[in-house]
């Protein structure tokens, strides 16, 4: 999930997302927000139903994406996001988890499914990576 252009520069060479789109595969996505569903239905110009029809999970508890051929519904295929402007919080803040804060095991897993951090990066420099970068902006 790819980080905005100016995070990228602003973390410089501990973390710059290199586009892979490993973060939007697998077999479930994050969950959204009430807020974020109207801002992707509003930025795909759709409405918020035809939204939650088309593109979302409604599950117990929480409202995810859908997952097409292994990968999120709006994963694209030159490797962008479709709703980038948009997209969730969750997907913003990846991979700049809370965990990496209080758990090593958390950042070495972290770490090694993405490959935007510098191989030379220390735990303790991913956790002022992610202090500083909280608010997934
Ligand atoms: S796995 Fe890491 S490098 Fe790859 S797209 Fe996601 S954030 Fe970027
Ligand atoms: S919304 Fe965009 S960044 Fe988030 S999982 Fe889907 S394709 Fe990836």
């Amino acid at each position: 999930m790819r980080k905005e252009k100016e995070v990228e520069k602003e973390t410089g060479p501990l973390f710059e997302c290199k586009c892979c789109g490993h973060c939007c595969h697998g077999v479930a996505t994050v969950s959204v927000t009430d807020e974020e569903q109207r801002n992707m239905a509003a930025f795909l110009g759709i409405s918020l139903n035809q939204l939650r029809k088309d593109y979302l999970v409604i599950g117990t508890g929480s409202i995810s994406m859908k997952i097409v051929d292994g990968h999120c519904i709006f994963y694209r295929a030159d490797g962008l996001c479709h709703i980038h402007p948009v997209k969730p919080f969750h997907c913003k803040r990846w991979p700049l988890h809370p965990s990496i804060l209080a758990d090593e095991a958390a950042w070495k897993a972290i770490k090694a499914d993405c490959p935007g951090f510098s191989p030379d990066i220390t735990w303790e420099q991913a956790k002022m990576l992610v202090r500083k970068h909280a608010n997934g902006s």
